[in-house]
């Protein structure tokens, strides 16, 4: 079992890792996209505790200020990363300001493909060139542009958000749905939405409005609270890829 990013306490990490009955000592492996404090911060001491692999990159080590070897193992852009005997993990590179981001893209040997994607201004070719085989799809849909635009921020940091190295909007996400559609795609789940700048049901009509046609899969908003479901990839026993939000 991976767990994909680690930006809540330890404490409340652990809180949410019981409501879904997992035992952190299950999780063999901490994958680190960036070293944003929202996927970041406690990663290092998870790893300790529950004695899981810490994998990141070497930029993301070095920012966190990480040990190589002793404290965690570094992967390159595109290099699979072999979680157990069932899983593994592809990074691919998105553009973040001010960071070596990776979008994750799991597979279980099996043909299924669940992709990771969150923190990113745009999507590139490669992404979406991963995307349109995937199973699974969670992708954040950040902000609304009205809501960011009309809301608090100061000039500067909206700016910064809806640049080319911020984050997508609930346009921008359902672009890329559409771009990307397949008749492999089973689920999406929309995820990283501002509490400020967005809304569930503006992020879900958009890409409702774009994919609503052509994608008869489920779509699914992961709010902070969570997690709140589970979702299933692949049909082997012990052997699906399993998202948890
Ligand atoms: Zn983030
Ligand atoms: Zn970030």
């Amino acid at each position: 079992m991976v767990l994909i990013d680690c930006g809540f306490s330890l404490k409340q990490l652990e809180l949410r890792l019981s409501r879904i009955n997992v035992n952190p000592l299950e999780i063999d492996g901490i994958f680190i996209t960036h070293h944003h404090l929202d996927h970041a911060k406690s990663a290092r001491r998870a790893s300790e505790k529950w004695d899981a692999i810490l994998h990141c990159s070497p930029e993301t080590a070095i920012r966190m200020g990480w040990a190589p070897i002793s404290e965690c193992r570094t992967f390159g852009n595109v290099e699979r990363i072999q979680i157990s005997d069932e899983m593994s993990l592809l990074p691919i590179p998105i553009p973040h300001d001010d960071s070596d981001n990776v979008a994750v893209i799991a597979t279980n040997g099996d043909g299924h493909r669940a992709a990771i994607v969150t923190d990113l201004g745009e999507a590139t070719h490669e992404l979406k060139r991963h995307l349109s085989g995937c199973s699974h799809i969670s992708i954040e849909a950040n902000y609304d542009d009205e809501r960011l635009m009309t809301g608090p921020y100061p000039h500067s940091l909206k700016r910064r958000i809806s640049g080319r190295g911020g984050h997508l909007s609930n346009l921008q996400t359902a672009e890329i749905l559409q771009d990307i559609m397949n008749p492999k795609l089973q689920s999406i789940v929309l995820c990283h939405l501002s509490e400020k700048n967005n809304a569930p049901h503006l992020a879900e009509s958009e890409v409702l409005m774009h994919i609503g046609e052509d994608y008869s899969g489920t779509i699914s908003i992961s709010t902070q609270d969570g997690p709140e479901f589970t979702i299933r990839v692949g049909e082997l026993k012990n052997k699906d890829v399993r998202i948890r939000l």
